[in-house]
């Protein structure tokens, strides 16, 4: 898994490097909405790190599919703080493998607490994923989770589930809820306004900080976009 896609934003000072692939199969994966869009070419870390050295980034955002399995991310991350003193985050992790301490910041999506929906849904194992997050908060680097609230399948009472997991290492940490969005193949149905009030309404019971987003595919589509391509200078 590697780097195809680097782009720098003037505005806020940023670059991000966007990875290919993931050790995960998810079921629900919205990337399948994109299948058949493969990249026309990757980066080496060299190309990475001149690109880095050019821009002179403030922070540096690393995303796509499963950052933490590029092979490059701890050498990356490493010049970053070394050669840039740049603030490094990763907005999406499945948290399988453990990102370097350098990462300031990760979001990590958590499915399901219980072993066997979560490997129904993902096809990967749970139990490094929440020792993980242990591990990063116990570094003390800032930790958001998110989760799908999927009716048929990852119910509100999972969804509590993981509330209560994360309430357990600290109320405080930022939790958030998405309704499912069906992706072509899956016959589950996405949730309706209440059902997804109703959960965040239920995990407000045990988190302090807990937010809710209705997805609709135009939604879906333009966070893509502002999240991958409204960019200042784009390369690749
Ligand atoms: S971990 Fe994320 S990117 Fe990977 S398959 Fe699952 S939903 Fe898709």
């Amino acid at each position: 898994m590697t780097i195809y896609k680097m782009t720098y934003n003037a505005g806020r000072e940023s670059v991000t490097l966007v990875n290919h692939g993931c050790n995960y199969s998810c079921r629900i994966c919205s990337y399948r909405l994109r299948e058949g869009m493969e990249p026309k070419r990757f980066f080496q870390a060299r190309e990475v790190e001149g690109y880095l050295m050019e821009t002179n980034p403030s922070m540096v955002m690393i995303m796509g599919g499963e950052p933490t399995t590029w092979c490059d991310l701890d050498r990356i991350a490493r010049f970053c703080k070394d050669e840039l003193q740049a603030y490094v985050r990763i907005p999406h992790s499945n948290l399988s493998n453990l990102p370097p301490a350098e990462v300031d910041q990760v979001g990590v999506s958590l499915f399901a607490i219980g072993k066997r929906k979560y490997i129904q849904l993902t096809g990967g194992q749970n139990s490094r994923v929440l020792s993980n997050i242990y591990k990063v908060y116990d570094r003390g680097t800032m930790l958001a989770v998110s989760t799908i609230l999927i009716p048929e399948f990852i119910g509100t009472d999972e969804v509590v589930r993981i509330a209560r997991f994360l309430a357990e290492i600290d109320d405080m940490i930022p939790f958030h809820v998405i309704s499912y969005l069906p992706v072509p193949g899956m016959s589950w149905r996405g949730p309706n306004r209440e059902e997804m009030n109703e959960t965040v309404e239920a995990c407000r019971e045990v988190l302090r900080n807990v937010t809710g987003t209705y997805m609709t595919a135009a939604s879906l589509f333009t966070r893509m976009d502002e999240a991958y391509l409204a960019q200042d200078v784009r390369i690749a």
